[in-house]
């Protein structure tokens, strides 16, 4: 029997049979996650370098898997979107989001900007303004609030749907940002041809900006463009207080990251926005 267990490791990879099965229980269980309410919403501050205060949050999906405990998004978003449950569960993001930033000001915090990530296919499913105006009708979150995070891989393919509809969510007054900049083909080509607010500098170039030649020269290339465009620069994954100085150093407008905080849920982000403005 021993022998067999041997030989049946070695016909099938135990780590492409470890990942085939999580992803048919990730697969089965995401179809009712939303209606057993399964998935929650965190958020992540970021800070304005100069001045201190804090300019909005990111808000990041966890799912609370039964048996699993909380799945970091990057296990089942991919799988969302290969699905297609990605929209319904996208426009529960942006509902939750908008609803909390609401509920956060009614609970007497001043108003915070709340970031929402779009996926490509939430991006190309034709209901998505319809979705970000009733989440915004249904809160009474002013557009201004709102922040819709996207990335080149979801603009570049459809240019004659993507380009009306960017412009009509500008024209509203709903705020966008560039995520994960400089990782994909387009950068440049997306900052020129769309009404963009913001850019976020990817994490992977932030990491070793201080080490690595390379990083710290596209960090410093990023933070050109932003001030040549009057953009915002937002630097993702910010973890040390050396990182930070080399970023206020280049006039980097913003930073998110573990320095200032993990991403928090909603009663916890308050009592941080609440402490944090009392120090
Ligand atoms: P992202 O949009 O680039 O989000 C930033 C990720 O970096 C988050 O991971 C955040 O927790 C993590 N992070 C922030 N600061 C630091 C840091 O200082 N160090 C390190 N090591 N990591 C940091 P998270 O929450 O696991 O999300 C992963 C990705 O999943 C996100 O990357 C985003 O692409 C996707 N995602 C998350 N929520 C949603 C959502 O609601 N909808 C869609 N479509 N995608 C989402
Ligand atoms: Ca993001
Ligand atoms: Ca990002
Ligand atoms: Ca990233």
């Amino acid at each position: 029997a021993k022998d067999e267990g041997r030989s049946c490791v070695r016909v099938f990879s135990p780590v492409i049979e470890r990942r085939s099965f999580e992803r048919l229980v990730l697969e089965a269980g995401l179809r009712g996650a939303l209606e057993r309410d399964e998935l929650v919403l965190h958020y992540q501050p970021k800070r304005r370098i100069a001045t201190g205060d804090i300019s909005g949050v990111e808000a990041l999906v966890r799912w609370r898997h039964p048996a699993l405990g909380l799945v970091s998004p990057a296990r089942f978003v991919p799988l969302a979107e290969e699905t297609g449950l990605i929209v319904p569960i996208g426009r529960w993001v942006l509902a939750t989001a908008c609803a909390q930033a609401v509920a956060w000001q009614r609970q007497g915090l001043a108003p915070l900007r709340v970031a929402v990530n779009l996926s490509p296919r939430q991006f190309a499913d034709e209901t998505l303004l319809a979705d970000i105006e009733a989440a915004l009708a249904g809160s009474g979150l002013p557009p201004d609030l709102l922040e819709l995070e996207i990335t080149e891989s979801m603009v570049v393919e459809n240019l004659g749907h993507t380009l009306p509809l960017l412009t009509a969510l500008r024209e509203r007054g709903v705020h966008l940002a560039i995520d994960d900049f400089g990782t994909g083909y387009s950068s440049m080509a997306l900052v020129k041809q769309f009404p963009v607010d913001t850019i976020k500098i990817d994490r992977s170039f932030i990491r070793d900006v201080l080490s690595n030649p390379e990083d710290t020269a596209i960090a410093e290339a990023v933070l050109a463009l932003g001030k040549a465009l009057d953009l915002t620069i937002v630097a993702e994954g910010v973890e040390t207080a050396a990182q930070e100085a080399f970023l206020r150093e280049r006039g980097c407008d913003e930073m998110q990251g573990y320095l200032f905080s993990r991403p928090l849920p909603p009663d916890e982000m308050a009592a941080f926005v609440t402490d944090y403005e009392l120090s």
